[in-house]
């Protein structure tokens, strides 16, 4: 623990993002291989650029009525930490037997060759999901519609401006929070963030559980999405990236771990 506590802010973030950068091309290559050694059933279902935008699959070993578990990263070309944790849940490969997870590591690589929020057009596609316009985000909603209903989604995020890591939790039929769980998991490896407004919206304890109803916001990021049409559970986890890159990392690890054990 006093390790843990070591941990400070690096300072270069002003204005943005200025930490590490990943080469995306190597990490998804990564990504691709672990999958495959690992047995997932991989889909490509959008191309642009000359990258690929991967869909990876993990049917439950065991139980027919297996949870369903919907995991996103790196919709944000600035925020590496998504990428490089799902290379590492893969890697590592320790899943719960009966669950069923669909996993998504990679949504903006051209973002990521930029190093910027949006995609090569400068867009930000975690704000186009009520209206797509981007190509990238009408494909990721055709591959959404294709299928079924989760139980749960993890979005992987980070934030240049945060003190430490948090999240937004959506949980409209007040379902069993794994808000706290997650926190807690997280705080063995990287800061919270234990401001009161984080965003503009009230937090407690790194949680953010924002009164904001799909309806009334015009640009949708990906999770009002989720919320609205493919989940009823879900959260938003945000890794404080003006930390080094490895903390992120292992925060949004523990986070997605914390919830695996959960639902499994
Ligand atoms: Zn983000």
């Amino acid at each position: 623990m006093r390790e843990i506590l070591r941990v400070q802010k690096l300072g270069k973030n002003h204005g943005g993002y200025h930490g590490e950068t990943i080469d995306i091309r190597a990490v998804l290559r990564d990504i691709e291989t672990a999958a495959r050694k690992f047995g997932w059933a991989q889909e490509i279902f959008h191309e642009q650029a000359g990258f690929p935008w991967l869909a990876f699959h993990r049917a439950p070993r065991l139980a027919p009525k297996a949870p369903r578990l919907y995991l996103s990263a790196g919709i944000h070309g600035d925020e590496p930490a998504g990428p490089l944790a799902a290379l590492r849940l893969l890697q590592e490969n320790r899943w719960p037997e009966n669950a069923e997870i669909f996993l998504l590591p990679c949504q903006n690589p051209a973002g990521f060759t930029l190093n910027q929020r949006g995609n090569a057009a400068g867009l930000d596609l975690n704000r186009d999901y009520r209206q797509p316009q981007a190509a990238e985000t009408r494909a990721h909603i055709a591959w959404l519609e294709r299928q079924p209903p989760f139980d749960l989604y993890l979005c992987l995020h980070e934030d240049w401006e945060s003190h430490g890591f948090y999240l937004y939790e959506q949980n409209p039929d007040d379902k069993p929070s794994l808000a706290e769980t997650l926190v807690a998991a997280v705080k063995k490896v990287c800061p919270i963030d234990l401001s009161e407004s984080i965003e503009g919206r009230a937090a407690q304890g790194g949680i953010v559980r924002p009164n904001i109803s799909p309806p009334e916001r015009p640009d949708w990021p990906e999770a009002f999405y989720l919320i609205t049409r493919k989940a009823r559970q879900g959260y938003t986890l945000e890794a404080p990236s003006d930390f080094p890159l490895a903390t992120r990392v292992n925060a949004l690890v523990a986070a997605v771990r914390a919830a695996l054990d959960f639902a499994g």
